[in-house]
Protein backbone atom coordinates (compact mmCIF):
# COMPACT_ATOMS: atom_id res chain seq x y z
CA UNK A 1 0.00 0.00 0.00
CA UNK A 2 0.88 3.62 -0.68
CA UNK A 3 1.99 5.39 2.14
CA UNK A 4 1.92 9.29 1.87
CA UNK A 5 2.73 11.72 4.05
CA UNK A 6 0.69 14.64 3.15
CA UNK A 7 -2.29 14.42 1.10
CA UNK A 8 -3.35 18.71 -0.43
CA UNK A 9 -7.19 18.60 -0.80
CA UNK A 10 -7.77 21.82 -3.32
CA UNK A 11 -11.07 23.63 -1.89
CA UNK A 12 -12.29 26.18 -4.85
CA UNK A 13 -13.95 28.12 -2.02
CA UNK A 14 -16.07 30.73 -4.68
CA UNK A 15 -15.67 30.96 -8.06
CA UNK A 16 -15.41 35.02 -8.16
CA UNK A 17 -12.30 37.01 -8.74
CA UNK A 18 -11.30 40.60 -8.62
CA UNK A 19 -9.58 40.17 -11.47
CA UNK A 20 -11.21 39.52 -14.73
CA UNK A 21 -8.59 37.58 -16.48
CA UNK A 22 -9.82 36.44 -20.12
CA UNK A 23 -8.27 33.17 -19.67
CA UNK A 24 -10.14 31.93 -16.54
CA UNK A 25 -12.63 30.29 -15.58
CA UNK A 26 -12.97 32.22 -12.22
CA UNK A 27 -14.82 35.84 -12.78
CA UNK A 28 -15.80 39.03 -11.81
CA UNK A 29 -18.22 39.10 -9.97
CA UNK A 30 -19.41 35.43 -10.80
CA UNK A 31 -21.99 33.55 -8.59
CA UNK A 32 -20.88 30.80 -6.37
CA UNK A 33 -22.72 27.62 -5.75
CA UNK A 34 -19.51 26.32 -3.75
CA UNK A 35 -20.51 25.10 -0.40
CA UNK A 36 -18.94 26.88 2.37
CA UNK A 37 -19.92 25.01 5.31
CA UNK A 38 -16.16 25.09 6.92
CA UNK A 39 -17.13 24.02 10.09
CA UNK A 40 -18.69 20.14 8.30
CA UNK A 41 -16.47 19.78 5.97
CA UNK A 42 -13.49 20.66 7.58
CA UNK A 43 -13.94 18.38 10.55
CA UNK A 44 -15.24 15.50 8.04
CA UNK A 45 -11.37 16.24 6.52
CA UNK A 46 -9.36 15.89 9.63
CA UNK A 47 -11.17 12.65 10.15
CA UNK A 48 -9.37 11.43 7.25
CA UNK A 49 -5.34 12.41 8.69
CA UNK A 50 -3.76 8.84 9.59
CA UNK A 51 -6.31 6.98 8.04
CA UNK A 52 -6.17 5.00 4.60
CA UNK A 53 -8.45 6.15 1.92
CA UNK A 54 -9.77 4.03 -0.53
CA UNK A 55 -8.81 5.67 -4.02
CA UNK A 56 -10.18 4.25 -7.19
CA UNK A 57 -6.76 3.20 -7.89
CA UNK A 58 -6.20 1.44 -4.85
CA UNK A 59 -6.07 2.68 -0.49
CA UNK A 60 -3.38 4.87 0.36
CA UNK A 61 -2.00 5.87 4.03
CA UNK A 62 -2.37 9.33 4.46
CA UNK A 63 -0.44 10.80 7.37
CA UNK A 64 -1.62 14.88 7.14
CA UNK A 65 -4.14 16.83 5.06
CA UNK A 66 -3.06 20.00 3.78
CA UNK A 67 -6.33 22.05 2.99
CA UNK A 68 -5.46 24.22 -0.22
CA UNK A 69 -8.04 26.97 0.23
CA UNK A 70 -8.79 27.74 -3.52
CA UNK A 71 -10.52 30.09 -5.38
CA UNK A 72 -11.48 32.42 -7.73
CA UNK A 73 -9.90 34.29 -5.59
CA UNK A 74 -10.08 33.22 -1.86
CA UNK A 75 -9.68 36.54 -0.46
CA UNK A 76 -12.81 37.83 -1.24
CA UNK A 77 -14.38 35.11 1.25
CA UNK A 78 -15.12 37.29 4.42
CA UNK A 79 -14.51 33.89 6.25
CA UNK A 80 -11.44 32.78 4.96
CA UNK A 81 -9.67 33.40 8.46
CA UNK A 82 -12.26 31.88 10.12
CA UNK A 83 -11.78 28.90 8.21
CA UNK A 84 -8.01 29.05 7.88
CA UNK A 85 -7.94 29.06 12.30
CA UNK A 86 -10.51 25.97 12.11
CA UNK A 87 -8.68 23.93 10.09
CA UNK A 88 -5.52 24.62 12.19
CA UNK A 89 -7.33 23.64 15.35
CA UNK A 90 -8.47 20.72 13.58
CA UNK A 91 -4.94 19.47 12.95
CA UNK A 92 -5.19 20.27 9.10
CA UNK A 93 -2.60 21.92 7.80
CA UNK A 94 -4.18 24.92 5.67
CA UNK A 95 -2.42 26.64 2.91
CA UNK A 96 -4.01 29.26 -0.16
CA UNK A 97 -3.43 30.13 -3.91
CA UNK A 98 -4.19 33.38 -4.11
CA UNK A 99 -3.45 36.60 -6.55
CA UNK A 100 -1.99 38.10 -3.16
CA UNK A 101 -4.06 42.01 -4.45
CA UNK A 102 -6.15 41.44 -1.33
CA UNK A 103 -4.12 39.91 1.01
CA UNK A 104 -3.38 42.08 3.91
CA UNK A 105 -0.82 42.77 6.88
CA UNK A 106 -3.60 41.99 9.04
CA UNK A 107 -4.81 38.63 7.89
CA UNK A 108 -0.47 37.86 8.01
CA UNK A 109 -0.66 38.72 12.07
CA UNK A 110 -3.70 37.12 12.81
CA UNK A 111 -3.00 34.15 10.47
CA UNK A 112 0.08 33.89 9.34
CA UNK A 113 1.62 31.49 11.36
CA UNK A 114 -1.21 28.80 10.73
CA UNK A 115 -0.39 28.92 7.10
CA UNK A 116 1.86 26.10 6.23
CA UNK A 117 1.96 27.10 2.11
CA UNK A 118 1.00 30.38 0.33
CA UNK A 119 0.97 30.10 -3.50
CA UNK A 120 0.77 33.33 -5.58
CA UNK A 121 -0.44 33.04 -9.49
CA UNK A 122 2.04 35.43 -11.37
CA UNK A 123 1.11 35.72 -15.02
CA UNK A 124 3.55 39.02 -16.02
CA UNK A 125 5.83 41.34 -13.82
CA UNK A 126 4.62 43.62 -17.02
CA UNK A 127 1.80 45.99 -15.60
CA UNK A 128 0.89 46.80 -19.62
CA UNK A 129 0.48 42.65 -20.07
CA UNK A 130 -1.59 42.61 -16.84
CA UNK A 131 -3.77 45.05 -18.14
CA UNK A 132 -3.88 43.84 -21.33
CA UNK A 133 -5.43 40.37 -19.91
CA UNK A 134 -7.59 41.52 -17.59
CA UNK A 135 -5.62 41.00 -14.64
CA UNK A 136 -6.10 44.43 -13.70
CA UNK A 137 -4.73 45.82 -10.08
CA UNK A 138 -8.44 47.94 -9.59
CA UNK A 139 -11.60 45.59 -9.52
CA UNK A 140 -13.34 48.58 -11.16
CA UNK A 141 -11.63 49.34 -13.60
CA UNK A 142 -13.88 46.97 -15.83
CA UNK A 143 -16.31 48.87 -15.47
CA UNK A 144 -17.84 52.03 -18.09
CA UNK A 145 -18.76 54.33 -15.12
CA UNK A 146 -15.40 53.90 -13.94
CA UNK A 147 -13.89 54.67 -16.91
CA UNK A 148 -16.28 57.87 -17.45
CA UNK A 149 -15.36 58.80 -14.19
CA UNK A 150 -11.47 58.50 -14.67
CA UNK A 151 -11.43 59.87 -18.13
CA UNK A 152 -13.95 62.40 -17.83
CA UNK A 153 -16.82 62.90 -19.64
CA UNK A 154 -16.09 65.46 -22.65
CA UNK A 155 -12.91 63.68 -23.35
CA UNK A 156 -15.01 60.27 -23.56
CA UNK A 157 -17.66 62.61 -26.20
CA UNK A 158 -14.56 63.30 -27.94
CA UNK A 159 -12.96 59.74 -28.21
CA UNK A 160 -16.68 58.60 -29.45
CA UNK A 161 -16.83 61.13 -32.40
CA UNK A 162 -13.53 60.47 -33.10
CA UNK A 163 -14.05 56.78 -33.37
CA UNK A 164 -17.57 57.41 -35.57
CA UNK A 165 -16.08 59.71 -37.37
CA UNK A 166 -13.31 57.22 -38.73
CA UNK A 167 -15.43 54.75 -39.25
CA UNK A 168 -18.84 56.04 -40.53
CA UNK A 169 -18.53 56.01 -43.75
CA UNK A 170 -16.57 52.71 -43.93
CA UNK A 171 -18.21 49.78 -45.21
CA UNK A 172 -19.51 46.97 -42.69
CA UNK A 173 -18.13 44.02 -44.15
CA UNK A 174 -19.81 41.08 -43.26
CA UNK A 175 -18.66 38.30 -44.61
CA UNK A 176 -21.56 36.59 -46.45
CA UNK A 177 -21.74 33.08 -45.19
CA UNK A 178 -21.41 34.13 -41.58
CA UNK A 179 -24.39 36.01 -42.56
CA UNK A 180 -26.37 33.04 -44.00
CA UNK A 181 -24.73 31.10 -41.00
CA UNK A 182 -26.83 33.28 -38.64
CA UNK A 183 -30.06 34.06 -40.72
CA UNK A 184 -30.35 29.91 -40.62
CA UNK A 185 -29.88 29.77 -37.42
CA UNK A 186 -32.96 31.89 -36.81
CA UNK A 187 -34.91 30.78 -39.46
CA UNK A 188 -38.79 30.44 -38.47
CA UNK A 189 -40.40 27.43 -37.90
CA UNK A 190 -42.47 25.55 -40.34
CA UNK A 191 -46.02 26.96 -38.99
CA UNK A 192 -48.72 25.75 -40.00
CA UNK A 193 -51.81 27.74 -41.50
CA UNK A 194 -54.73 27.92 -38.98
CA UNK A 195 -57.34 30.28 -37.95
CA UNK A 196 -57.07 33.20 -35.52
CA UNK A 197 -58.94 31.86 -33.27
CA UNK A 198 -59.60 28.79 -31.52
CA UNK A 199 -62.89 27.36 -29.94
CA UNK A 200 -61.49 24.84 -27.94
CA UNK A 201 -59.52 27.69 -26.33
CA UNK A 202 -61.96 30.28 -25.99
CA UNK A 203 -63.97 27.42 -24.20
CA UNK A 204 -61.34 26.43 -21.83
CA UNK A 205 -61.16 30.39 -20.83
CA UNK A 206 -64.42 30.29 -20.25
CA UNK A 207 -64.48 27.04 -18.16
CA UNK A 208 -61.35 27.47 -15.98
CA UNK A 209 -60.69 30.51 -14.35
CA UNK A 210 -57.64 29.76 -13.63
CA UNK A 211 -55.94 29.24 -16.87
CA UNK A 212 -58.51 32.69 -17.63
CA UNK A 213 -56.28 34.41 -14.90
CA UNK A 214 -52.84 32.84 -16.54
CA UNK A 215 -53.42 33.68 -19.77
CA UNK A 216 -54.68 37.11 -18.94
CA UNK A 217 -51.24 37.77 -17.59
CA UNK A 218 -48.80 35.71 -19.09
CA UNK A 219 -49.97 35.11 -22.58
CA UNK A 220 -49.12 37.31 -25.51
CA UNK A 221 -50.33 37.34 -29.15
CA UNK A 222 -48.37 35.97 -32.19
CA UNK A 223 -47.75 37.53 -35.22
CA UNK A 224 -48.61 34.37 -36.93
CA UNK A 225 -52.45 33.57 -36.71
CA UNK A 226 -53.42 30.59 -34.28
CA UNK A 227 -50.70 30.77 -32.45
CA UNK A 228 -49.40 32.61 -29.43
CA UNK A 229 -46.54 33.52 -27.22
CA UNK A 230 -46.49 31.98 -23.40
CA UNK A 231 -44.20 33.09 -20.58
CA UNK A 232 -43.76 30.66 -17.84
CA UNK A 233 -43.60 32.86 -14.69
CA UNK A 234 -40.52 31.97 -12.52
CA UNK A 235 -41.79 34.12 -9.80
CA UNK A 236 -44.33 31.49 -7.64
CA UNK A 237 -45.20 33.53 -4.22
CA UNK A 238 -42.32 33.48 -1.47
CA UNK A 239 -39.36 31.53 -3.60
CA UNK A 240 -36.38 33.23 -5.21
CA UNK A 241 -37.32 35.02 -8.23
CA UNK A 242 -35.88 33.30 -11.48
CA UNK A 243 -35.37 29.93 -9.79
CA UNK A 244 -36.38 26.39 -11.18
CA UNK A 245 -35.62 22.96 -10.22
CA UNK A 246 -34.67 20.77 -12.58
CA UNK A 247 -37.82 18.60 -12.71
CA UNK A 248 -39.52 21.66 -13.33
CA UNK A 249 -36.62 22.30 -16.10
CA UNK A 250 -37.22 18.77 -17.73
CA UNK A 251 -41.34 19.62 -17.55
CA UNK A 252 -40.85 22.87 -19.63
CA UNK A 253 -38.05 20.89 -22.19
CA UNK A 254 -40.94 18.57 -23.09
CA UNK A 255 -43.74 20.93 -23.48
CA UNK A 256 -41.40 22.59 -25.61
CA UNK A 257 -40.38 19.55 -27.14
CA UNK A 258 -44.31 18.70 -28.10
CA UNK A 259 -46.01 22.36 -28.23
CA UNK A 260 -43.09 25.19 -29.46
CA UNK A 261 -41.17 23.14 -31.55
CA UNK A 262 -38.64 22.60 -29.27
CA UNK A 263 -37.73 26.03 -28.54
CA UNK A 264 -37.13 27.70 -24.97
CA UNK A 265 -36.24 31.29 -24.68
CA UNK A 266 -34.84 32.73 -21.27
CA UNK A 267 -35.84 36.61 -20.75
CA UNK A 268 -33.68 39.04 -18.63
CA UNK A 269 -37.06 39.47 -16.89
CA UNK A 270 -35.85 36.18 -15.19
CA UNK A 271 -38.84 34.08 -16.84
CA UNK A 272 -38.93 31.84 -19.61
CA UNK A 273 -40.93 31.60 -23.15
CA UNK A 274 -42.43 28.89 -25.15
CA UNK A 275 -42.50 31.41 -28.18
CA UNK A 276 -45.12 29.90 -30.67
CA UNK A 277 -47.76 27.83 -29.29
CA UNK A 278 -50.72 26.88 -30.72
CA UNK A 279 -54.27 28.00 -29.30
CA UNK A 280 -55.30 24.59 -29.54
CA UNK A 281 -52.55 23.51 -27.43
CA UNK A 282 -52.53 26.73 -24.92
CA UNK A 283 -54.79 24.48 -21.96
CA UNK A 284 -52.14 21.41 -22.30
CA UNK A 285 -49.36 23.64 -21.44
CA UNK A 286 -50.82 25.48 -19.23
CA UNK A 287 -52.07 21.80 -17.22
CA UNK A 288 -48.35 20.42 -17.81
CA UNK A 289 -47.01 23.95 -16.34
CA UNK A 290 -49.75 24.02 -13.33
CA UNK A 291 -48.86 20.19 -12.36
CA UNK A 292 -45.17 21.55 -11.88
CA UNK A 293 -46.01 24.50 -9.78
CA UNK A 294 -44.91 27.11 -12.80
CA UNK A 295 -48.30 28.39 -13.55
CA UNK A 296 -48.44 31.62 -12.03
CA UNK A 297 -50.01 34.31 -13.67
CA UNK A 298 -48.18 37.62 -12.73
CA UNK A 299 -46.07 38.46 -15.69
CA UNK A 300 -45.42 42.46 -15.17
CA UNK A 301 -46.99 42.27 -11.95
CA UNK A 302 -45.49 43.61 -8.74
CA UNK A 303 -44.22 39.86 -7.77
CA UNK A 304 -42.52 39.75 -11.31
CA UNK A 305 -39.56 40.93 -9.87
CA UNK A 306 -35.81 41.08 -11.42
CA UNK A 307 -33.40 40.54 -8.63
CA UNK A 308 -29.92 40.12 -8.35
CA UNK A 309 -28.00 36.91 -6.24
CA UNK A 310 -27.23 39.77 -3.39
CA UNK A 311 -25.10 39.04 -0.53
CA UNK A 312 -26.39 35.30 -0.19
CA UNK A 313 -24.28 34.44 -3.48
CA UNK A 314 -22.37 37.56 -4.93
CA UNK A 315 -18.93 38.52 -3.37
CA UNK A 316 -19.55 42.33 -4.27
CA UNK A 317 -23.08 42.34 -2.34
CA UNK A 318 -23.42 44.80 0.52
CA UNK A 319 -27.30 43.23 1.16
CA UNK A 320 -29.32 40.32 0.26
CA UNK A 321 -31.72 40.72 -2.28
CA UNK A 322 -33.50 37.44 -2.70
CA UNK A 323 -34.58 37.27 0.73
CA UNK A 324 -36.28 40.97 0.45
CA UNK A 325 -38.13 40.13 -2.98
CA UNK A 326 -39.09 36.95 -1.38
CA UNK A 327 -40.91 38.91 1.95
CA UNK A 328 -42.40 41.33 -0.96
CA UNK A 329 -44.03 38.76 -2.64
CA UNK A 330 -45.65 37.03 0.15
CA UNK A 331 -46.90 40.54 1.28
CA UNK A 332 -48.16 40.90 -1.93
CA UNK A 333 -49.85 36.70 -2.47
CA UNK A 334 -53.09 37.93 -3.10
CA UNK A 335 -53.18 37.79 -7.16
CA UNK A 336 -56.48 40.15 -7.28
CA UNK A 337 -54.48 42.94 -5.41
CA UNK A 338 -51.69 42.85 -7.63
CA UNK A 339 -54.07 42.63 -10.50
CA UNK A 340 -55.93 46.03 -9.20
CA UNK A 341 -52.09 47.46 -8.68
CA UNK A 342 -51.89 46.76 -12.15
CA UNK A 343 -48.40 46.70 -14.01
CA UNK A 344 -45.27 47.73 -11.85
CA UNK A 345 -42.09 47.01 -12.36
CA UNK A 346 -39.88 46.49 -9.23
CA UNK A 347 -36.53 45.43 -9.97
CA UNK A 348 -33.84 45.13 -7.15
CA UNK A 349 -29.80 44.76 -7.31
CA UNK A 350 -27.75 43.94 -3.81
CA UNK A 351 -24.69 46.49 -4.71
CA UNK A 352 -24.38 49.78 -7.77
CA UNK A 353 -23.46 47.08 -9.84
CA UNK A 354 -26.95 47.10 -10.76
CA UNK A 355 -27.44 43.17 -11.97
CA UNK A 356 -31.02 43.35 -10.92
CA UNK A 357 -31.46 46.44 -12.84
CA UNK A 358 -32.94 48.81 -10.07
CA UNK A 359 -32.19 52.03 -11.48
CA UNK A 360 -34.58 51.08 -14.23
CA UNK A 361 -37.22 50.15 -12.27
CA UNK A 362 -40.68 51.54 -11.66
CA UNK A 363 -39.66 50.75 -7.76
CA UNK A 364 -36.17 50.17 -7.42
CA UNK A 365 -34.42 49.01 -4.36
CA UNK A 366 -30.44 49.26 -4.05
CA UNK A 367 -28.82 47.36 -0.98
CA UNK A 368 -26.47 49.69 0.64
CA UNK A 369 -23.97 49.26 4.06
CA UNK A 370 -24.31 51.64 6.33
CA UNK A 371 -21.69 50.86 8.80
CA UNK A 372 -21.81 46.96 8.43
CA UNK A 373 -25.39 47.00 8.45
CA UNK A 374 -27.70 46.52 5.40
CA UNK A 375 -29.92 48.98 4.36
CA UNK A 376 -32.02 49.81 1.22
CA UNK A 377 -32.23 52.72 -0.91
CA UNK A 378 -35.57 53.04 -2.72
CA UNK A 379 -35.74 55.07 -6.59
CA UNK A 380 -38.90 55.84 -8.02
CA UNK A 381 -39.47 56.58 -11.98
CA UNK A 382 -37.09 54.13 -13.51
CA UNK A 383 -38.60 53.52 -16.97
CA UNK A 384 -36.51 50.20 -19.61
CA UNK A 385 -39.09 50.37 -22.36
CA UNK A 386 -38.74 53.14 -25.33
CA UNK A 387 -39.14 56.00 -23.17
CA UNK A 388 -36.25 54.91 -20.56
CA UNK A 389 -36.00 56.72 -17.72
CA UNK A 390 -33.47 56.48 -14.20
CA UNK A 391 -35.15 56.15 -11.22
CA UNK A 392 -34.88 59.19 -8.76
CA UNK A 393 -33.70 57.99 -4.85
CA UNK A 394 -36.33 59.38 -2.54
CA UNK A 395 -34.84 59.71 0.40
CA UNK A 396 -32.61 58.15 3.20
CA UNK A 397 -32.56 54.24 3.03
CA UNK A 398 -34.07 51.72 5.11
CA UNK A 399 -32.94 48.74 7.47
CA UNK A 400 -33.64 45.46 6.42
CA UNK A 401 -36.32 44.70 8.79
CA UNK A 402 -38.40 48.42 7.36
CA UNK A 403 -37.94 47.93 3.47
CA UNK A 404 -41.05 45.68 3.01
CA UNK A 405 -43.21 48.23 4.68
CA UNK A 406 -41.29 51.13 2.89
CA UNK A 407 -42.33 49.47 -0.57
CA UNK A 408 -46.07 48.88 0.73
CA UNK A 409 -45.97 52.47 1.34
CA UNK A 410 -45.27 53.49 -1.98
CA UNK A 411 -47.61 51.34 -3.58
CA UNK A 412 -50.53 52.21 -1.22
CA UNK A 413 -49.73 55.96 -2.05
CA UNK A 414 -49.94 55.10 -5.71
CA UNK A 415 -53.67 53.49 -5.01
CA UNK A 416 -54.60 56.82 -2.98
CA UNK A 417 -53.35 58.91 -5.96
CA UNK A 418 -54.18 57.37 -9.26
CA UNK A 419 -56.69 59.19 -11.12
CA UNK A 420 -58.70 55.88 -12.58
CA UNK A 421 -58.02 52.01 -12.54
CA UNK A 422 -56.33 52.78 -15.77
CA UNK A 423 -53.49 54.74 -14.74
CA UNK A 424 -50.63 52.68 -14.16
CA UNK A 425 -47.97 53.66 -11.40
CA UNK A 426 -45.13 54.83 -13.74
CA UNK A 427 -48.23 57.59 -15.12
CA UNK A 428 -49.07 58.31 -11.86
CA UNK A 429 -45.63 58.82 -10.63
CA UNK A 430 -44.51 60.75 -13.73
CA UNK A 431 -47.72 62.96 -13.06
CA UNK A 432 -47.18 63.77 -9.76
CA UNK A 433 -43.57 63.20 -8.60
CA UNK A 434 -41.97 62.34 -5.74
CA UNK A 435 -43.37 64.45 -3.00
CA UNK A 436 -46.86 62.93 -1.98
CA UNK A 437 -44.71 59.37 -1.67
CA UNK A 438 -41.96 61.02 -0.06
CA UNK A 439 -44.34 62.77 2.42
CA UNK A 440 -46.64 59.16 3.32
CA UNK A 441 -42.92 57.26 3.50
CA UNK A 442 -40.91 59.90 6.18
CA UNK A 443 -44.24 61.08 7.64
S1 LIG B 1 -25.82 43.93 -8.27
FE1 LIG B 1 -26.09 42.02 -7.15
S2 LIG B 1 -25.20 40.40 -8.40
FE2 LIG B 1 -24.50 42.38 -9.20
S3 LIG B 1 -22.53 42.66 -8.27
FE3 LIG B 1 -24.05 43.69 -6.98
S4 LIG B 1 -24.73 42.22 -5.45
FE4 LIG B 1 -23.59 41.11 -7.04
Amino acid sequence: MLHISELTVNWHVLEACNYDCYFCYAKYGKKSNFSRDYSEILRDLSNLSGKVINFPSGPISVQNIRINFAGGEPFLEKELGSAVSLASELGLRPSFISNGSLLTDSFIEHYGAMISVAGFSIDSFNTDTNQKIGRRDNKYKARIKILVHETGIDEIRRLVEEEWNRIKDTALNLPLEEVDRINDYFAPPTFETLDATSRSFEVKRFEDRGFATWVRANVIAHKKPGYAIANISLKPEGEAPGDITDDQMEVVADLAEKYSFDEIRATHEQNLVLPHVKLDDLYDVFLGLQEAGLATGNLGLISDMIVCPGLDYCALANARSIPVAQAISKRFADIERQYDIGELKLKISGCINACGHHHVGHIGILGVDRKGEEYYQITLGGNANENAAIGKIIGPSFAYDKIVDAVETVVNTYLEIRDSAEESFLDAYNRVGMAPFKERLYA
